[in-house]
């Protein structure tokens, strides 16, 4: 599976800092400067959070479809609670997905 819709979003600046849209923030702390740090062995991308050290691997949003992940934002925008779109994306989204969502737009503007 191509990446380009998680990746597509990214920006990144000459100092290696990557401008977090919705995709990239630290599991840890939720920040959302977040910078790379190579390749994992087995030759992903591998990120550092710039404020706490956290390294980790991004992977989750690339099995979610890039309509599902608008229309989610849209209806997390709109306030509506996580657990009846759990439902309402059930097979296309997990819970904990959704909540994580929830936690990047609240976070990151
Ligand atoms: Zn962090």
């Amino acid at each position: 599976m191509k990446m380009e819709g998680a990746m597509g979003s990214v920006a990144e600046r000459q100092d290696g800092t990557v401008i977090a849209g919705v995709e990239l923030v630290c599991p840890r702390c939720s920040n959302c400067s977040i910078r790379r740090d190579g390749k994992t062995a087995a030759g992903k991308q591998r990120w550092r959070c710039k404020l706490c050290g956290r390294i980790f691997v991004v992977e989750k949003d690339g099995r979610i479809s890039p309509l599902v992940k608008e229309l989610a934002d849209n209806l997390i925008k709109a306030g509506v609670a996580v657990p009846v779109l759990a439902q309402a994306f059930q097979g296309h989204a997990s819970k904990r997905w959704l909540y994580h969502r929830r936690s990047v737009i609240r976070e990151c503007r």
